[in-house]
Protein backbone atom coordinates (compact mmCIF):
# COMPACT_ATOMS: atom_id res chain seq x y z
CA UNK A 1 0.00 0.00 0.00
CA UNK A 2 1.21 3.69 -0.81
CA UNK A 3 2.23 6.01 1.87
CA UNK A 4 -0.43 7.88 3.23
CA UNK A 5 0.33 11.34 1.51
CA UNK A 6 0.57 14.08 4.55
CA UNK A 7 -1.93 17.17 4.93
CA UNK A 8 -0.28 20.31 4.26
CA UNK A 9 -1.18 24.35 5.59
CA UNK A 10 -3.41 25.51 4.42
CA UNK A 11 -5.99 22.86 4.44
CA UNK A 12 -9.10 23.32 6.11
CA UNK A 13 -8.86 20.52 7.82
CA UNK A 14 -5.62 21.59 10.39
CA UNK A 15 -7.59 24.54 11.22
CA UNK A 16 -10.80 22.08 12.40
CA UNK A 17 -11.70 20.40 15.57
CA UNK A 18 -11.04 16.45 15.80
CA UNK A 19 -13.91 14.06 16.88
CA UNK A 20 -13.93 11.29 19.91
CA UNK A 21 -13.05 8.50 18.56
CA UNK A 22 -16.00 6.10 20.98
CA UNK A 23 -15.63 2.76 18.48
CA UNK A 24 -12.18 1.92 17.68
CA UNK A 25 -13.41 0.11 15.19
CA UNK A 26 -11.36 -1.78 12.04
CA UNK A 27 -11.03 1.23 9.98
CA UNK A 28 -8.80 2.53 13.39
CA UNK A 29 -6.75 0.10 14.02
CA UNK A 30 -5.89 -0.64 10.20
CA UNK A 31 -5.13 3.44 10.01
CA UNK A 32 -2.92 3.34 12.83
CA UNK A 33 0.05 1.29 11.27
CA UNK A 34 -0.02 3.85 7.92
CA UNK A 35 0.00 6.55 10.43
CA UNK A 36 3.29 5.16 11.67
CA UNK A 37 4.47 4.45 8.12
CA UNK A 38 3.49 8.01 7.40
CA UNK A 39 5.29 9.59 9.86
CA UNK A 40 8.69 7.75 9.11
CA UNK A 41 8.54 8.23 5.47
CA UNK A 42 8.99 11.72 6.47
CA UNK A 43 11.35 11.56 9.84
CA UNK A 44 7.92 12.87 12.16
CA UNK A 45 8.43 12.21 15.51
CA UNK A 46 4.67 12.60 15.87
CA UNK A 47 1.18 12.70 14.11
CA UNK A 48 -2.24 13.44 14.83
CA UNK A 49 -5.25 12.56 12.61
CA UNK A 50 -6.21 15.72 10.65
CA UNK A 51 -2.40 15.22 8.81
CA UNK A 52 -3.64 12.28 6.93
CA UNK A 53 -7.16 14.13 6.54
CA UNK A 54 -8.88 12.10 9.28
CA UNK A 55 -10.58 14.23 11.50
CA UNK A 56 -10.48 11.70 14.91
CA UNK A 57 -8.50 12.01 17.87
CA UNK A 58 -6.33 9.82 17.46
CA UNK A 59 -2.51 10.54 17.68
CA UNK A 60 1.60 9.06 16.83
CA UNK A 61 4.44 9.60 19.13
CA UNK A 62 7.66 8.43 18.81
CA UNK A 63 9.57 7.99 22.05
CA UNK A 64 13.26 6.37 22.03
CA UNK A 65 12.52 5.52 18.14
CA UNK A 66 9.30 3.78 19.41
CA UNK A 67 6.10 4.61 17.83
CA UNK A 68 3.28 4.74 20.12
CA UNK A 69 -0.76 5.29 19.36
CA UNK A 70 -2.99 7.03 21.20
CA UNK A 71 -6.61 7.60 21.07
CA UNK A 72 -8.58 10.50 22.69
CA UNK A 73 -5.51 12.08 24.35
CA UNK A 74 -6.10 14.98 27.11
CA UNK A 75 -4.22 16.73 28.82
CA UNK A 76 -4.61 16.68 32.79
CA UNK A 77 -2.12 19.04 34.13
CA UNK A 78 0.62 20.72 32.24
CA UNK A 79 3.01 22.24 35.14
CA UNK A 80 6.88 22.95 35.12
CA UNK A 81 8.73 26.05 32.95
CA UNK A 82 7.20 27.09 29.95
CA UNK A 83 9.75 26.90 27.37
CA UNK A 84 10.26 28.25 23.76
CA UNK A 85 12.00 26.21 21.43
CA UNK A 86 12.23 25.91 17.57
CA UNK A 87 9.26 23.40 16.26
CA UNK A 88 8.41 21.94 12.37
CA UNK A 89 5.57 20.46 12.19
CA UNK A 90 5.19 17.77 8.89
CA UNK A 91 1.83 20.13 7.77
CA UNK A 92 4.30 22.79 7.32
CA UNK A 93 7.45 21.66 5.58
CA UNK A 94 10.69 23.72 5.87
CA UNK A 95 9.04 25.92 8.77
CA UNK A 96 10.41 26.52 12.15
CA UNK A 97 9.15 28.73 14.34
CA UNK A 98 9.51 29.21 18.32
CA UNK A 99 7.18 27.75 20.28
CA UNK A 100 6.64 27.91 24.08
CA UNK A 101 5.38 24.78 25.91
CA UNK A 102 5.01 23.27 29.28
CA UNK A 103 8.33 21.54 30.51
CA UNK A 104 5.71 18.31 32.12
CA UNK A 105 2.52 17.25 30.69
CA UNK A 106 0.15 14.59 32.19
CA UNK A 107 -1.89 13.15 29.65
CA UNK A 108 -4.72 10.77 29.99
CA UNK A 109 -5.50 8.52 26.46
CA UNK A 110 -6.54 5.36 25.28
CA UNK A 111 -4.86 2.60 23.59
CA UNK A 112 -5.68 0.80 20.67
CA UNK A 113 -6.81 -1.86 23.00
CA UNK A 114 -9.58 0.36 24.51
CA UNK A 115 -7.29 0.51 27.40
CA UNK A 116 -7.60 4.18 29.65
CA UNK A 117 -3.86 4.80 30.16
CA UNK A 118 -2.14 8.49 31.96
CA UNK A 119 1.13 9.25 31.00
CA UNK A 120 3.20 11.59 32.45
CA UNK A 121 5.99 13.22 29.78
CA UNK A 122 8.49 15.29 30.19
CA UNK A 123 10.67 17.53 27.49
CA UNK A 124 10.50 16.71 24.01
CA UNK A 125 7.91 14.10 24.66
CA UNK A 126 6.03 16.44 26.77
CA UNK A 127 6.07 19.08 23.90
CA UNK A 128 5.48 16.04 21.30
CA UNK A 129 1.93 15.29 23.55
CA UNK A 130 0.96 19.32 23.32
CA UNK A 131 1.77 19.86 19.56
CA UNK A 132 -0.14 16.93 18.71
CA UNK A 133 -3.17 17.53 20.90
CA UNK A 134 -2.79 21.04 19.68
CA UNK A 135 -3.45 19.34 15.86
CA UNK A 136 -6.80 17.47 17.48
CA UNK A 137 -7.92 21.24 18.15
CA UNK A 138 -7.29 22.51 14.85
CA UNK A 139 -3.90 24.73 16.09
CA UNK A 140 -1.03 25.05 14.09
CA UNK A 141 2.38 25.99 15.19
CA UNK A 142 1.84 29.51 13.47
CA UNK A 143 -1.42 30.07 15.61
CA UNK A 144 1.01 29.46 18.89
CA UNK A 145 3.32 32.83 17.87
CA UNK A 146 3.02 36.60 18.09
CA UNK A 147 1.53 38.68 15.89
CA UNK A 148 4.91 40.03 14.85
CA UNK A 149 6.42 36.96 14.54
CA UNK A 150 4.14 35.69 12.13
CA UNK A 151 3.92 39.02 9.97
CA UNK A 152 7.78 37.93 9.66
CA UNK A 153 7.14 34.78 8.50
CA UNK A 154 4.30 36.11 6.18
CA UNK A 155 6.60 35.34 2.67
CA UNK A 156 7.28 31.75 3.54
CA UNK A 157 3.41 30.69 4.58
CA UNK A 158 2.92 32.79 1.24
CA UNK A 159 4.70 29.89 -0.76
CA UNK A 160 3.55 26.76 1.51
CA UNK A 161 -0.09 28.67 0.05
CA UNK A 162 0.65 27.97 -3.59
CA UNK A 163 2.46 24.93 -3.59
ZN1 LIG B 1 2.40 19.17 13.42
Amino acid sequence: MDTLPITKYPSSILAQKSEEILDITPSITSLAPQMVDAMRAHDGIGLAGPQVDVRKRIIIVLEDKTPYVFLNPKILKQYGGKIPEEEGCLSLPGLYVPVTRYENVEVECQTLEGKTVRITASDLLARIFQHEIDHLNGTLIIDRIGFWKRFKIRKELDKLNTT
